[in-house]
């Protein structure tokens, strides 16, 4: 197999032109990092910005079912030998799902090797942002990726579950100790409205806790909401179907953030 791209290799070709590196990072599978990387990238697109959408996670890759581009096979250009991204509503996006293949079935090191050379032969060309939707935990995948690419800035996302919460704070750690600023915390399915009331199905206060515990600028709370998770699995982020509801407005706010 082609040898790694080192770090320097990595920002000297693909990646040049970006000027933002953004991690959405979760420590546990299913609460909604994929949902809010995605709609984030959308966002920010919305606001302006030139944005590509990158998807680390090799065993469970979501873009491909969040979003619907017309081509759904990466192709390598042939004279540069770089990987041309494809476009959904004007993002880029890649992820191994595109990559043609079967789920891969591969052992840590070689996992991380694999992500980072999709990430740095990818040519993205000229990004305001770039976010990359971390597989969840923080192990050797998610360090490599770290020490591939110079991040920006990290998103961490949770749900209110006390477990979470503990988890959540391994993730800051390992971004401090790797000099990415957390930028926000992103407390999904926090609550829903019903009858005039609003319900806090698995607890409330963690995301305030975690803010306040490690000092972070901003906590960004999304609701549980059917249209966000149809949205998803119909292949147009809810920011893209419903742009003026009251969740892509609180998307805005996390676009404000990073
Ligand atoms: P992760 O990337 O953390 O594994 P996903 O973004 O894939 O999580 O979300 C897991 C499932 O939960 C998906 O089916 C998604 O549509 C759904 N989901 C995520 N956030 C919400 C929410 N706020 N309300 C309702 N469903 C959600």
């Amino acid at each position: 197999p082609p040898q790694p791209l080192t770090p320097e290799d990595g920002r000297s070709q693909g990646l040049s032109k970006v000027a933002h590196i953004i991690a959405v990072s979760s420590c546990k599978g299913g609460v909604g990092k994929s949902t809010t990387a995605v709609n984030l990238a959308y966002t920010l697109a919305q606001m302006g910005a030139k944005v590509g959408i990158f998807d680390a996670d090799v065993y469970g890759p979501s873009l491909p079912t969040m979003v619907s581009p017309e081509l759904r096979v990466l192709k390598m250009n042939p004279e540069t030998r770089s990987i041309e991204p494809l476009v959904y509503e004007g993002v880029k996006a890649v992820s191994f799902g595109f990559a043609g293949q079967g789920s891969a079935i591969m052992r840590g090191p070689m996992v991380s090797g694999v992500v980072q050379q999709l990430l740095t032969t990818t040519e993205w060309g000229e990004l305001d942002y770039l976010v990359v939707d971390f597989p969840p935990g923080t192990g050797d995948i998610q360090l490599t990726l770290c020490q591939t690419v110079a991040f920006s800035a990290a998103v961490i996302v949770t749900t209110p579950q006390k477990l979470a919460f503990l988890d959540v704070a391994k993730g800051i750690r390992m971004f401090a100790r790797l000099a990415v600023p957390c930028v926000a915390v992103v407390e999904n399915m926090a609550y829903f409205d019903a009858d005039g009331k609003r319900y806090h199905p698995f607890g409330k206060g963690s995301g305030e806790r975690i803010v306040r515990d490690f000092g972070l600028p901003n906590l960004c709370r999304f609701p549980i909401e059917a249209d966000l998770s149809a949205a998803g699995d119909g292949g147009r982020p809810l920011v893209v179907s419903n742009p003026t509801s009251a969740t892509a407005n609180a998307f805005m706010d996390l676009g404000a953030a990073v």
